[in-house]
């Protein structure tokens, strides 16, 4: 236990007065955070791939493209548009504020405590943080215990690249995480689980904090029977790479479940099985693209799933696995039974259940009979289909012809509904969800409307009426007597 902890709650209160002191509020300051950030990113590359090929096992491509790469690019569109960001927005007020004008101005939180977890523990650490020190806060952030090497990396190291009065890296686990939650925060981002979601909120509730919850579920795929060979190819092609090449499925908008038509499965399977194996060559443990399951615990769940006397027989490909190196095949089923844990539960993990439908319409009502998931992927040619997907479910996103890509976006919004949290960030939507925007107006004292103020009759509520529609020219009439009310109330 580190200094920080042991005195919890002087230290909050230390940040507190060093967030009052207006400093986190300059731009200059907010600047040189992310300046340091990139400069973290910069000289400790080599040890973050090390780390997270040591936690995750992930290749250091794979960690540039998911962890290392998308942070850079944050920063850069931070640092570009900071002041953008910070600028005011002028705003138009109703009529009846006659000589007015307003604005909206960003102002920040306050102290903001980030939970982070384990599958992408540099992203989903410090992707809230730069929206968090672009907005102006003060922040303290937890990553995961789970992945140690990386949780250590940041706890060590980063602190040197921050101002370590207005920002602290903690180490731990539920215990630390409890702890905190027991603090009075401005704000508190979460990424993880459902279960600890309600726990974050019902902390949150105590002190009437805000709170954003990135949480996950069982995010499905629908696959078209598509019109050529080259379609389909690219369509399962980036199932595969969004199932398996992404940190073996621990992802949180993975494909969790694939539907497709009863008619068409053969083909998929065959297809997947060829591209598979152009992925990871015919002995995948070999391969130093696939990365491991986090730890035993996670191991034993992803096994317990598959080898359910539920699902056994529905394994098609695959299914083999190592506990020593924590090594799972990439595996596919067919139609295990909807009852089993692997269809009721998220998979997280590279195992990918194929459901057959009698025809691709009947997967809207699939969907919409199970919670509000992250992310949908429909993989089509059919606008009608497309059209459907939108308007007729509810989720995170929708994706046509490719999966996980709107992670790496950060002009649309990250966040889930429902079941799968609430919340939104990147780009400029994390400015947004670290900011207050406080609504600024201002009258002049030289005139008023005298319809705003009693004594009321029937000519007033025309007035008020008139404009509150924002009819300048109506609101003339009525006054020159050239429009006549046409509203009578007889209530006194
Ligand atoms: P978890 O909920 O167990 O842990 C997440 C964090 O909460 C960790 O830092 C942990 O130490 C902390 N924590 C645990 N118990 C706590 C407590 N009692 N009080 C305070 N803090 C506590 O996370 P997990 O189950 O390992 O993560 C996997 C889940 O996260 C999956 O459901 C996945 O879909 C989801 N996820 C979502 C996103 C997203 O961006 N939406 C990203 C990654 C993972």
């Amino acid at each position: 236990m580190d200094k920080f902890e042991k005195n919890l709650e002087r230290e909050v209160t230390a940040m507190r007065e060093c967030y009052r002191s207006g400093k986190t509020k300059q731009e200059s300051w907010r600047r040189s955070q992310l300046k340091g950030l990139q400069t973290f990113l910069k000289e400790k590359e080599v040890e973050i791939f090390r780390v997270l090929k040591q936690d995750l096992g992930k290749h250091y491509v794979e960690a540039f493209r998911d962890e290392v790469g998308l942070l850079r690019k944050s920063l850069n569109l931070a640092l570009k548009d900071l002041k953008k960001w910070m600028s005011s927005r002028e705003v138009k007020l109703p009529i009846i504020a006659l000589l007015s004008s307003a604005e909206l101005v960003p102002e920040p939180l306050g102290l903001i405590l980030v939970i982070s977890t384990w599958n992408f523990p540099f992203v989903l650490s410090l992707e809230p943080l730069i929206g968090a020190i672009a907005a102006g806060n003060g922040v303290v952030l937890k990553p995961s215990e789970l992945a140690p090497a990386c949780s250590s990396l940041l706890v060590n190291f980063l602190p040197n690249y921050l101002d370590s009065e207005a920002i602290k890296v903690i180490e731990g686990g539920p215990a630390v995480g409890e702890q905190l939650l027991q603090q009075k925060w401005d704000k508190i981002f979460f990424t993880g689980s459902a279960r600890v979601g309600r726990m974050i909120m019902s902390a949150a509730a105590k002190h009437l904090t805000p709170a954003t919850l990135e949480l996950g579920g069982k995010c499905p795929a629908v696959l078209d029977s598509l019109s050529w060979s080259w379609d389909k190819e690219v369509a399962v092609n980036r199932i595969i790479g969004a199932k398996y090449g992404s940190c073996a499925g621990q992802v949180c908008i993975s494909v969790d479940y694939l539907l497709v038509e009863k008619t068409f499965s053969s083909t998929v399977v065959e297809l997947m099985k060829v591209l598979i194996k152009k992925m990871y060559g015919d002995n995948p443990r070999e391969s130093h693209s696939v990365a491991r399951i986090i730890n035993k615990h996670h191991f034993l769940r992803l096994k317990n799933l598959l080898t359910d006397q539920m699902v056994k027989d529905s394994i098609v490909y695959g299914g083999s696995m190592d506990e020593d190196s924590l090594f799972i095949e990439p595996t596919i089923l067919v139609d295990p039974p909807l009852q089993s844990t692997i269809m009721t539960e998220e998979i997280f993990g590279p195992l990918l259940p194929i459901i057959t439908l009698d025809k691709i319409e009947d997967s809207i009502d699939f969907i919409n009979s199970r919670p509000k998931p992250l992310a949908i992927y429909a993989f089509t040619h059919n606008e009608v289909l497309r059209k459907r997907m939108v308007s007729e479910t509810s989720s995170g996103s929708v994706v046509f012809n490719d999966a996980i890509i709107q992670f790496v976006a950060d002009t649309i919004p990250f966040g889930g509904i429902g079941e799968s949290g609430f919340g939104k960030y990147h780009g400029k939507f994390s400015f947004d969800t670290f900011s207050h925007y406080k609504a600024i107006a201002r009258r002049s004292f030289l005139t008023d409307f005298w319809f705003r103020f009693p004594p009321w009759n029937n000519y007033k509520l025309e007035l008020l009426e008139t404009s509150y529609n924002y009819d300048y020219f109506g609101v003339l009439l009525v006054i020159l007597g050239l429009k006549k009310s046409r509203r009578r109330f007889d209530i006194n």
